[in-house]
């Protein structure tokens, strides 16, 4: 028994991390919204630099 790392459910599988094809969307969807907000912080962060 594996726990989906978006939901948390137990499920049988070997080879995956999630119980369904969503949770999988799910994740990465959110892991790409943090890669964003850090880029977007980044951009930010050097504009604001750059202009002092
Ligand atoms: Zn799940």
């Amino acid at each position: 028994m594996k726990s989906c790392k978006t939901c948390g459910k137990d499920f049988e599988g070997s080879a995956r991390e999630f119980c369904s094809w969503q949770c999988e969307e799910n994740y990465r969807h959110s892991l790409k919204k943090k890669l964003d907000d850090a880029i977007k912080h980044d951009k930010g962060h050097t504009q604001k630099l750059s202009k002092e």
